[in-house]
């Protein structure tokens, strides 16, 4: 390796932080990078499991779906080596109640895929019919742009959506999308998913379920690329040979015109402070706020940025993992489940895991034939005071009873994530990712330009996005001072 190139130190070892590092390392600047945690992966990881009867199957640390219009991080996962064709299950749209609900989109191009969607809809009556039609007529007639933002519950009843209708479909969908109770999510932020899969060509409407676990996504083949090991294809090697270091949290960063000096260790245990050429703080917007605050102290432009980080609140989501002698036979492997937490049942959608895995990939089937379903309940709700143990005594019965599956698992285990996604609120101040030194960039799902219609959740996708556009600043600013030195 050339000694004398840059190096960048990309800070977090999630989504972003590794699109990140693989676009600087495919244009030739090597990285370190700072990964607080044992894993890569961030809030989509892998997370192994021991079974009842002494096997270890790897589980996510959250049920993940993607769309066929999450581009780029399909577009990185092909530049690693991986086909999507072949690590994802894709179908068209469909949303399948254990209820009788069924809206399934067809494989046509939009505006037919969704028509086709909305004639042949099972469990909604004409009139909820007319009010999807007109929704998304009214939508696209204002090119899916509010001209203030609102909240969804505002949204849908100025535009006369029946209650019926919104707790059936609305509600479900917007939580799902934005993880975040209809009353405080941003319609705006809404509008953007719904355009970019409703009202997009059918393929991009697509539901993605991955076949692997989520560390056999990204992770796994990104480190395999940044340290210069052959991929999944034999062109996924990168030609300069980054450094991963896990379980090594960076404590502090300083910036200067030059570069970045950069501290890790245990806040008792700093090592010496080690040079880059610049840095992307790939960290949740907490970090990022604790991160920039020296910079804060001698600057209001560091200032703003670390206010509107620190002002992002946060919702859960928790997923229960239920294993059972047999795989579920249900209509589609993802069900809407008819979540009424008055009844205690707290499940709002399930899947089956049990056959992940495509024989003619030859990638693991870790429930062996067994039946392993994932269910979820996003965003905050009263399920937030019930003991781990009850909310899965209650997640079984409520499979049961909707679903069909025995009233007794075989083995379950609940995952927690309590700081799941950023609350998507109207109107939502997030960073540009940019600060007052060039060398110096923010990447994470919260980063968004001023442009709202490009606003999304917090998603994989807006990780992505945003970690290759932290490196794609990086790269014009190093590559700038390199050329002139
Ligand atoms: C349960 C669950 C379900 C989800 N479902 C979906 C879904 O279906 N579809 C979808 O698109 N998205 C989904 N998401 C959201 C998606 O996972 C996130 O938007 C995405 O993973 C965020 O990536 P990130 O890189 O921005 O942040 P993170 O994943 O949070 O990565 C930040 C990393 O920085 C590390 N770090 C923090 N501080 C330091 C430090 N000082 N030094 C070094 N490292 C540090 C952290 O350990 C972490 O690994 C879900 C999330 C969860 C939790």
């Amino acid at each position: 390796m050339d000694d004398s190139r840059p190096r960048v130190a990309v800070i977090g070892g999630g989504w972003a932080g590794l699109a990140a590092a693989v676009r600087l390392a495919k244009a030739g600047l090597p990285c370190r990078l700072f990964e607080a945690s044992r894993t890569l992966g961030g809030r989509a990881r892998r997370v192994p499991w021991k079974l009842i009867d002494g096997r270890e199957i790897a589980l996510d640390n959250g049920q993940h779906i993607l769309i066929g219009a999450y581009r780029e991080t399909l577009a990185l996962l092909r530049e690693l080596g991986l086909d999507p064709e072949d690590a994802f299950e894709r179908t068209p749209l469909h949303l399948i109640g254990a209820n009788g609900l069924r809206l399934e989109a067809s494989m046509q191009n939009a505006p037919w895929h969704l028509l086709a969607m909305i004639v042949t809809a099972r469990g909604i009556g004409i009139d909820e019919r007319w009010a999807i039609a007109s929704f998304m007529l009214r939508a696209k007639k204002i090119d899916w742009s509010l001209d203030v933002d609102r909240s969804v519950t505002e949204l849908l009843k100025s535009w006369h959506q029946p209650d019926p209708l919104v707790h059936k479909v609305w509600a479900p969908l917007c939580i799902a999308a934005l993880n975040t109770p209809v009353d405080g999510s941003s319609a705006q932020v809404f509008l953007n998913v719904l355009r970019d899969t409703l009202g997009a060509a059918a393929r991009d409407s697509d539901l993605l379920l991955p076949r692997i676990d989520l560390g056999g996504l990204l992770p796994d083949t990104a480190r395999r690329f940044l340290e210069g090991r052959p991929g999944a294809a034999s062109n996924a090697a990168s030609t300069v040979t980054s450094t991963i270091s896990l379980a090594t949290r960076v404590q502090n960063l300083l910036v200067d015109d030059d570069g970045v000096s950069v501290a890790s260790g245990t806040a008792t245990d700093l090592g010496e402070p080690e040079r880059f050429a610049a840095a992307v703080v790939a960290t949740p917007p907490s970090e990022a706020a604790r991160l920039l605050a020296p910079m804060a102290l001698r600057d209001a432009r560091y200032r703003t940025i670390v206010a509107t980080c620190e002002g992002f609140a946060f919702q859960p989501i928790v997923t229960v993992y239920l294993l059972y002698r047999d795989p579920p036979r249900w209509p589609s492997r993802m069900l809407l489940l008819d979540a009424a937490p008055h009844v205690d049942h707290f499940g709002q959608w399930a899947f089956d895991r049990s056959e992940r895995i495509d024989e003619s990939t030859g990638m693991p089937t870790p429930a062996n034939g067994t039946g392993l379903v994932a269910v979820v309940i996003s965003a905050d709700g009263a399920h937030r005071d019930i003991e781990g143990k009850d909310l899965i005594a209650a997640v079984a019965r409520q499979m049961a009873a909707e679903c069909g599956m025995p009233s007794r698992p075989l083995d379950a285990r609940i995952i927690v994530e309590k700081r799941a996604t950023f609350a998507c609120a109207p109107s939502l101040a997030r960073p540009d990712g940019s600060t007052p030194h060039a060398r110096l960039v923010l990447a994470g799902d919260y980063v968004a330009d001023a442009d709202r219609s490009t606003h999304y959740p917090a998603t994989l996708e807006a990780a992505v996005i945003g970690g290759r556009r932290a490196a794609d600043a990086l790269l014009e600013t190093v590559g700038r001072a390199s050329a002139a030195a």
